[in-house]
């Protein structure tokens, strides 16, 4: 480890749409740490393989996508919606596209500290992290409030047709044999289904004061 001092990484992983990302941001506003959305990672290299017309199941040309990736394409508009969301889950899948993104998420937590949100974070990334917390929410309620933003961001979309495509990623991400979604053994559970944003914060934030009360963190 490069940092000096204990390491100050929050692991939050968790299924698309349970709410790690406003639990992140919060947390990391809070606690004064900067913030890395993992999942933008595999967004932009999955727009970076269809760009070039190609199918992101392309294992060598994503690993070269991966490879070439620069902070410029996390800036890019078009990283959300079903397609950016379908080609990150995708190149996600190849172990080849994993091991590049690797070093990248490890130098931004170690610089400082960080809050990391992702699906490996706890397991892969940091399993050293003295904080993990692995936020889930039922399907349906994923799948309502991914609809609820689409609306919120002028974008119809038949409920139905949202909720077969959280089934469908949220399958693909626990059933790939690198890195699957799954909860590190020392992860607390925060299940949000019928938590707003607040309470899942108060809850979180209770987590991160138990561990800084007994390892003195
Ligand atoms: O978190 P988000 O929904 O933006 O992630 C998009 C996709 O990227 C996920 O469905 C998953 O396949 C992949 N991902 C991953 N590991 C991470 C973050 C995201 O495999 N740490």
């Amino acid at each position: 480890m490069s940092q000096a001092g204990p390491l100050r990484v929050i692991a939050i992983d968790g299924p698309a749409a349970a709410g790690k990302g406003t639990l992140a941001r919060r947390l990391a506003a809070t606690l004064g740490l900067p913030y890395l959305d993992t999942g933008l990672l595999y967004r932009a290299v999955g727009r970076r393989v269809l760009d070039r017309g190609a199918d992101p199941r392309d294992a060598v040309l994503a690993e070269a996508e991966a490879k070439a990736l620069s902070a410029r394409d996390l800036e890019r508009g078009d990283l959300r919606g079903p397609e950016a969301d379908f080609a990150a889950s995708a190149v996600a899948a190849i172990p080849a596209v994993r091991a590049a993104l690797v070093a990248f998420q490890r130098r931004f937590g170690e610089e400082r500290g960080a809050v990391l949100d992702g699906r490996d974070i706890g397991t892969v990334i940091f399993p050293d992290a003295p904080v993990k917390l692995f936020v889930t929410a039922s399907v349906t309620e994923r799948a309502r409030r991914r609809h609820l933003e689409l609306l919120g961001r002028g974008i119809q979309a038949d409920p139905a047709q949202v909720e077969a495509e959280i089934r469908d990623r949220d399958a693909q991400d626990a059933n790939r044999p690198v890195a699957p979604l799954k909860p590190a053994p020392d992860a607390v559970t925060i299940d949000t289904t019928a938590l707003d944003a607040e309470q899942a914060f108060q809850a979180a934030i209770k987590v991160v004061e138990l561990t800084l009360y007994t390892t003195g963190r």
